[in-house]
């Protein structure tokens, strides 16, 4: 039994990182950081691998280590590493480090000292993000520190990578300027004496619409969980996450009232009022409040009044709803519902966004598919 749940389809997972692998020449790094997007991020790993991802990507090192931990030994790759953080576990387990400036560097050798075992590092270059990476005025010293690091032994330059700007605009002049600075940073590597394995930079965006920026290996993540990051366009993927709740409450309530905290919304006839239990602790956005498309019975209704911590409203006119009745928040929009891409138009902000939110929530996770 349950009230409310976000369903998985691991199928769709899989069938998505085969689809993205059938595009490209390049291996595929599926980035599964964030709970997998919201999807979980152990079952969302397991189900990339089983569809031809060779390489998972997190930001942080407890992600890449419960990865370990849950006995998934590919090639993990972790970015986003703050200073004094117990590297030499990460580089014990086999995972593999981003690295963007010297200090980092220094942190990485020392971590592989004690861990006695070189560190496999991607070094990352800034080439127009202003995020992470080194810029390209930091990049020689960090490649000439890092191929004297590799002659003596202490680290293995694996990668070189950088990130895109304009992940929803694949045609962007900003996008062919960031090419040619990867270009002349590949280069400038390679006089330093490093030739690493693996050169990436494709996210999602570039992995489906720009061949030209797959080199090694492409890390797509939106599209691994069927969302699109191009409005308008699907690529053939299908969204994999579901998230629904069942009515605990319907009453018939007079013309005139007030719904939920604020008064934001009054009935303007007497209708049905159902209640649904997701709220803001569960990732339903606040800014949802009478906005969130919803289906139910057949039909798309619209959030009434305020979302509450825990529970919303639905002013069903003088449709029959009953408790019980399943409500879908958002899906792949086959039955008729609406999608993570029309929630994230209501509320203004990305379908990453509305997935994420459902991660690590008190609302059970159920996977649907086969389960590797
Ligand atoms: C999140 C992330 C990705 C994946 O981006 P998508 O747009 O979801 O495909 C790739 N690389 C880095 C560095 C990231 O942080």
């Amino acid at each position: 039994m349950w009230q409310a749940e976000v369903r998985v389809d691991l199928d769709a997972i899989r069938e998505n990182v085969s689809r993205i692998r059938s595009g490209t020449t390049a291996e595929v790094m599926a980035v599964v950081k964030g709970d997998g997007y919201g999807h979980g991020m152990v079952p969302a790993a397991r189900a990339s691998l089983d569809g031809g991802a060779s390489w998972l990507g997190v930001c942080t090192l407890d992600e890449a280590l419960t990865l370990r931990r849950a006995g998934i030994t590919a090639p993990v790759l972790a970015w986003l590493l703050a200073p004094g953080l117990p590297l030499d576990e990460g580089i014990a387990a086999g995972v593999d480090l981003a690295a963007a400036s010297l200090p980092q560097l220094d942190e990485m050798i020392q971590a592989s000292r004690r861990a006695e075992r070189p560190a496999q590092l991607h070094l990352k270059i800034d080439t127009g993000l202003s995020r992470g990476g080194a810029t390209v005025a930091d990049w020689p010293a960090l490649l000439e520190a890092a191929a004297k690091a590799q002659s003596d032994g202490l680290i293995e330059v694996v990668g070189v990578w950088s990130h895109f700007v304009y992940a929803d605009m694949p045609g962007h002049p900003t996008t062919d300027r960031q090419l040619a600075v990867f270009h002349e940073g590949l280069g400038m590597a390679e006089e330093a004496g490093l030739r690493p394995r693996y050169r990436h930079l494709a996210n999602s965006a570039a992995a489906l619409t720009r061949p030209d920026t797959h080199f090694d290996l492409v890390r797509p993540g939106l599209a691994v969980y069927g969302l699109s990051p191009v409005a308008g366009e699907t690529f053939g993927l299908r969204p994999a996450m579901t998230a629904r709740a069942k009515v605990v409450l319907s009453k018939r309530v007079p013309s005139g009232s007030g719904v939920s905290y604020g008064h934001t919304y009054t009935t303007e006839r007497e209708s049905n009022l159902a209640v649904v239990p997701l709220g803001y602790a569960d990732g339903v956005p606040r800014h949802a409040s009478n906005c969130g498309p919803v289906h139910l019975g057949g039909v798309r209704r619209t959030i009434s009044g305020r979302v509450c911590m825990d529970q919303f409203v639905l002013d069903c006119g003088d449709d029959q709803v009953e408790a019980g009745d399943v409500v879908t928040l958002f899906g792949s929009g086959a039955d008729g519902e609406p999608t993570a891409d029309d929630w994230a138009e209501a509320v203004g902000t990305i379908n990453y966004e509305i997935v994420t939110r459902f991660g690590s929530s008190r609302v059970p996770r159920v996977y649907d598919g086969e389960r590797p």
